[in-house]
């Protein structure tokens, strides 16, 4: 392999890795945003199994109130109806006394009907509570580790920088400015092999005479297709 090929493979393949880490690095706040949007997606169902139970809970409030009620008007009536000696009012007293005891089987006849919701809504409620526990547990663990990786990741930034520097130097000016532009718009590959005449960046077949010229080794050889740098196997 010429020399100048082998210093900008050496040169590709720590510029991949910094590529690699940079990517990773950028996807941190994403990664953590998913995990959080997660746990929040837990809390909302434990939260929904919650306030069902809570509004049946005023709601019965509501009824046994309504209920207490009344049974203190029926009350009233009753005491009214031992006084009077009219058969009329009596029987009028009467009439609404049965409408009130009406009203009250039927709230709580609602009232039986909320409680036997609630309790069918308990393992519910047990489920999500165990599952958002896991879950807090799970995520805040991949949490820690997300927020432990960014240091650690910008520190082997920091040292492939410096092999980055060190793996340019000695490399022509203008052959660097070829790569470096090539890198760029080629997601992170520059030199690809090249073998049964084929580009292994684009997959595209070279011609006979690139095919010629990139064995000979005698100087860099650009793909015709997609103008990366061609290198023989090992
Ligand atoms: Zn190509």
């Amino acid at each position: 392999m010429i020399e100048s090929l082998a210093r900008l493979l050496a040169l590709q393949d720590r510029d991949q890795k910094l590529r690699n880490l940079r990517l990773e690095m950028e996807e941190l706040p994403n990664a953590r945003a998913a995990q959080e949007s997660q746990l929040a997606a837990s809390a909302a169902r434990l939260e929904a199994s919650k306030s069902r139970l809570r509004a049946i809970e005023v709601e019965r409030k509501t009824l046994q109130t309504e209920a207490s009620a009344k049974r203190a008007t029926i009350e009233r009536y009753k005491a009214q109806q031992l006084q009077t000696r009219k058969n009329e009012e009596y029987s009028a007293l009467a009439h609404e006394i049965a409408v009130g005891e009406k009203a009250v089987s039927d709230l709580e006849d609602r009232e039986l009907e909320l409680m036997e919701e609630a309790e069918a809504l308990a393992p519910s409620l047990q489920a999500a509570e165990s599952e958002y526990a896991a879950d807090k547990v799970r995520i805040e663990k991949a949490l820690r580790v997300l927020d432990a990786q960014g240091p650690n990741i910008e520190e082997l930034i920091r040292d492939l920088e410096a092999a980055r520097s060190e793996a340019a130097q000695g490399i022509d000016e203008s052959l660097l400015a070829t790569y470096e532009r090539i890198f760029q718009n080629k997601a992170g590959s520059a030199i690809v092999l090249m073998e049964n005449e084929v580009c292994f960046g684009c997959h595209m077949k070279v011609t006979s005479q690139t095919a010629l010229e990139v064995r000979a080794e005698k100087h860099i050889v650009h793909c015709p297709s997609c103008g990366r740098i061609l290198r023989l196997p090992d």
